[in-house]
């Protein structure tokens, strides 16, 4: 089902939007330093995993800067489609992730086929969700909303079943998770 979402570009219409709605609302909060206006200084990505026919829309990441001279502090909205600093959409890297739960030779070659990821790179992924994310500031606090409790262990999957019910669990799952992707909260994180 998941695999079925990530081939469809209807989807990262729906998560570009959301992107545009997330860094709408952090460009109407102004410049967090000076107060000061904001621009669109949005910056190409080359996202590897989402489908041949992405159009235009995955290749910008969105960014702002201030345009007080002296000041031109630049802010990374939160995003849905990058996952930090990771060349992967965000929905692939969740998908792939939860793929690799109990994960057997035949899948992992599935992984690879699809993807064009190694099985190396999966278990960075793996420990991104279940170390780093399972770790974060975001997640001490997030997790209280989820009863019973989510374990670090059953990252990303045990998250996105909390999703089901909505009609794009995928994307809820991106937006949730979308603080993480700011700059200031994946600064230490690897790049990978
Ligand atoms: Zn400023």
């Amino acid at each position: 089902m998941y695999r079925k979402w990530l081939l469809d570009a209807k989807f990262y219409l729906v998560l570009e939007r959301i992107d545009a709605d997330l860094a709408a609302v952090a460009r109407a909060g102004g410049c967090r330093v000076c107060n000061g206006v904001l621009h669109s200084a949005r910056f190409p990505r080359r996202p590897r995993g989402g489908p041949l026919d992405l159009g235009g829309g995955c290749a910008w990441r969105h960014s702002l800067c201030c345009d007080t001279d002296g000041c031109r502090k630049r802010l990374t909205p939160a995003s849905v489609r990058f996952l930090g600093r990771k060349v992967y959409l965000g929905a692939v890297v969740v998908v792939a992730t939860v793929l690799r739960h109990g994960v057997t030779p035949v899948r992992m070659e599935r992984l690879r086929a699809l993807f064009g990821v190694s099985a190396k790179t999966v278990k960075r992924w793996r420990a991104f969700w279940q170390e780093t994310v399972a770790a974060s500031d975001f997640w001490l606090l997030a997790k209280a909303r989820f009863m019973p409790p989510i374990a670090a262990q059953t990252l990303p999957m045990e998250l996105l079943a909390r999703f089901s019910g909505s009609a794009e669990p995928l994307a809820e799952l991106l937006r949730f998770v979308s603080p993480i992707t700011t700059r200031s909260s994946s600064e230490s994180e690897p790049a990978f």
